[in-house]
């Protein structure tokens, strides 16, 4: 374990929660999700009798076909929900059992930074390495990472925190890596929706719609704006699939009953009801990118999701100490670019996901000033 450290964002963000705990205002631009208005659950109509208990452990079986008939209605590959599919207890647990079940210990698993930050944890805890490559590279000379060890590329499309979104032309080189050198492509779609309606996104199993190397991770934490649900899924191979079953069997035994249940019976409600709302959050990040660039803070190339990955610029400090010091100086918020790889260590993330767009300005006003006031 002393290889892993707390997850940075995880550990800003309980400090917000501690200072505000203690009545300071913080202008929080470092929650990792969107804030939507849903309606409280109601369980009139379910046979609550049945939710409360353990449900097959792939997941309650109307969900999966919920599921399955979304993925297949909005990117086309079909999906079995009873062989190539697993609801796992967020999509963090999912990308852990896959790395589990397919390294062997010293086998490299390549990441993209800035990466999603327990990626790297998460391959260490299965005994892995990570191998990360900083955010200047080309996508398309990634080949030159991989070793006979290689046995895993991970990407999160849209990212997490630039909100790039992976154009047909780079999963198309991914997926030709992947079968040059029988690796498995690793692909977490967890902002799938929060895309604007002219940015063409392509799920990875549409360059493998066999699966015969790509798992998708998706979750509905982000749009669904349930995060503390804890429902993610993957769609595999079934050859994956059982495998991460026996872990899912031993560690959890299966996702909360209950709310899955909920969630297949209200599917439609709530994406309806949250798709304005991302699109809302689209938006917003899009105002935010505007007023970045007017305070003359660059950003790294993204459109989707509600984060933005900003430049210190001339700022002496390192992401950690800058974000300490926005916090305790000036009550806001981000997190330090360092969670996403040694080359994001003069970045911060920005999520303009919770805040009222005059706090986030305020926020960003904050940010430029204390890149002045420590200029080098
Ligand atoms: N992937 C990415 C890129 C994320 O940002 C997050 C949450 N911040 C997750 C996965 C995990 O989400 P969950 O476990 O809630 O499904």
């Amino acid at each position: 374990m002393s290889s892993i450290d707390q997850a940075i964002s995880i550990k800003y963000n309980n400090l917000v929660y501690e200072l505000k705990a203690t009545g300071h205002d913080i202008i929080t631009l470092s929650l990792g999700e969107a804030f939507f208005d849903i309606p409280a659950p109601d369980f009139s109509g379910f046979d609550v009798a049945e939710l409360h208990h353990y449900s097959h452990s792939r997941g309650v079986p109307e969900l999966r076909r919920r599921l399955a008939k979304y993925y297949e209605d909005r990117f086309g590959p079909s999906v079995d929900p009873d062989q190539e599919m697993i609801i796992t207890a967020g999509s963090k647990a999912a990308i852990y059992m896959t790395l589990l079940a397919v390294l062997e210990p010293g086998d490299e698993v390549i990441m993209t930074e800035p990466f999603w930050l327990s990626y790297p944890a998460h391959v260490r805890l299965c005994r892995g390495e990570p191998v990360m490559v900083a955010h200047q590279e080309s996508l398309f000379d990634l080949e030159r990472h991989i070793t006979a060890r290689t046995r895993v590329i991970i990407i999160n499309n849209p990212n997490n925190p630039t909100g790039k979104v992976y154009t047909a032309a780079e999963l198309d080189h991914l997926h030709a890596l992947a079968t040059r050198h029988g690796l498995l492509l690793l692909v977490d779609e967890a902002y799938n929706e929060f895309v604007a309606p002219g940015t063409a996104f392509v799920s990875a199993a549409v360059g493998d719609p066999e699966r015969l190397h790509t798992v998708t991770v998706n979750s509905m934490s982000k749009n669904f704006g349930i995060s503390g649900w804890r429902i993610g899924y993957l769609i595999a191979h079934r050859r994956i699939v059982d495998e991460v079953l026996k872990l899912n069997q031993h560690l959890v035994t299966c996702a909360p009953t209950i709310l899955a249940g909920y969630l297949a019976g209200h599917f439609d409600e709530l994406i309806s009801r949250t798709r304005p709302q991302i699109q809302q959050a689209v938006a917003m990040r899009d105002t935010a990118a505007g007023w970045l660039a007017d305070a003359g803070i660059e950003t790294l190339p993204g459109e989707a999701t509600f984060y933005l990955f900003g430049s210190l610029g001339e700022s002496s400090l390192n992401s950690d100490a800058f974000a300490t010091r926005l916090l305790r100086e000036r009550g806001v918020c981000v997190v330090p670019g360092i969670a996403y790889g040694e080359s994001c260590d003069r970045h911060i993330r920005i999520s303009v996901g919770t805040e009222s767009p005059e706090r986030t300005r305020r926020g960003i006003a904050a940010i430029r000033s204390l890149i002045d006031a420590t200029r080098t």
